[in-house]
């Protein structure tokens, strides 16, 4: 009566675990938003575009003020020559990753995706008839080898899907790295859909560098952007897609059908925002930056171990190195029933042969949240102690 690939899928980590918290009045350090520290002129742009009447239909493929400023902020950042004619504004980057995967991949197509992996991917490339082939990270360094990628690229690979800086582990892929992706993908002569939404989220001095920056890589790179991240505003859902004309063309075709358009009113505030001097970004990636050595002096206070954190919200316990002898899902159940505190497993982020030693915290939270859910996890330790 249903299509089983849906029937048979979880409710998303991030649903249960919020859902949790929210039920047991728990603190939330699980689902990736933070709880402070949105641009007040943003939310200022967008209240007046509502009553301004910016309240129906924008132009399928977006408002051209955004698409330009889209294109403009990608020049000045990263140093990118964009076709606003390639760029198209979507609900969020879960919509964009939705459109590029049903216009891109034809039944049979191999798709190239790494794991652990941000959980929409795996059930869209299904449901669109791509075949994964999947390259397992692992903790501690999570590092991508060459190795891998010849083991997971065949000549039948269509696309590859890749985050960077990547949740969950918290890694800024390095050049090493992204050249050996963009071999790969030149050889195969795959596509490369890349999901780049925490890409203002890198610390200590860290660059990023676009996939689509390293050599003939531009033709074949469709970029995944939102604004959620960049502003803080992860509930607004505009997102947006950044590709070859061409590409974007067809990616449009699958839009129209998913979601149409955007809201303006956001788009408007979206574009303001987009256009400001970089400090007000520079200052937020920093303020993050502080809260994860907070969140890291915290946690080793009460004796746990985690991983490196080069970029986006998260940083990770390491269990075992914690001396807790659970796997990820019994602590984090047992940590939001008992000790008052959501994390996030993220063996989660795995479809096979999962790594059950890591779990996710968040922490663009304001002190007082981070305070308080260290206090908890130290109660929750004391659980397996
Ligand atoms: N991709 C990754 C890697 C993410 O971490 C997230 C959300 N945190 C998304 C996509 C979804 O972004 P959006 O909320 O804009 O749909
Ligand atoms: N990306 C967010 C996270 O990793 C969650 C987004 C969602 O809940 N869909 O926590």
């Amino acid at each position: 009566m249903t299509n089983p690939l849906f029937a048979d899928l979880p409710i998303t980590i991030f649903d249960h675990m919020s859902g949790l918290a929210r039920a047991l009045g728990a603190v939330n350090l699980g689902q990736g938003f933070p709880d402070f520290g949105w641009p007040e002129d943003v939310l200022d742009r967008a209240a007046q575009a509502v009553r301004a009447g910016s309240n129906q239909y924008a132009p399928m493929r977006g408002l051209p003020e955004l698409r330009e400023a889209v294109a403009a902020h990608y020049r000045r950042f990263q140093g990118l020559e964009l076709d606003a004619g390639g760029i198209i504004v979507t609900s969020g980057a879960t919509e964009a990753l939705a459109s590029a995967l049903l216009a891109l991949i034809e039944p049979g197509d191999e798709v190239v995706l790494f794991q652990p992996l941000y959980d929409a991917y795996l059930p869209l490339v299904r449901r669109a008839g791509g075949v994964p082939r999947l390259v397992k990270l692992a903790p501690p360094d999570w590092r991508i080898t060459g190795e891998a990628l010849a083991a997971a690229f065949t000549t039948r690979t269509r696309l590859v899907v890749f985050n960077n800086p990547h949740n969950p582990t918290s890694r800024l892929f390095d050049r090493e790295e992204l050249a050996l992706l963009a071999e790969a993908c030149l050889a195969a002569g795959a596509i490369a859909l890349t999901d780049e939404v925490w890409e203002h989220v890198v610390f200590d001095g860290r660059l990023f560098l676009p996939l689509s920056a390293l050599p003939g890589m531009a033709e074949r790179t469709v970029k995944v952007g939102s604004a959620g991240k960049i502003f803080s505003l992860t509930g607004w859902k505009v997102g947006w897609i950044v590709a070859p004309p061409a590409l974007a063309d067809v990616v449009a075709k699958a839009h129209q059908f998913v979601t149409y358009s955007t809201a303006p009113n956001l788009q408007t505030a979206v574009a303001y925002g987009l256009s400001k001097p970089p400090d007000d970004l520079e200052r937020t990636t920093s303020g993050f930056a502080q809260a994860r050595d907070h969140l890291r002096r915290g946690l080793e206070g009460q004796g746990f171990v985690t991983l490196a954190a080069e970029a986006t919200y998260f940083l990770s316990i390491d269990l075992p190195a914690s001396g807790i002898a659970v796997d990820d899902v019994v602590f984090c159940e047992r940590a939001v029933h008992e000790a008052g505190v959501a994390a996030i497993p993220v063996s989660a982020f795995y479809t096979e042969d999962p790594v059950i030693s890591v779990v996710r915290l968040c922490f663009a939270k304001k002190r007082e949240t981070l305070d308080e859910g260290i206090e908890r996890l130290g109660r929750a330790r004391a659980l397996f102690a």
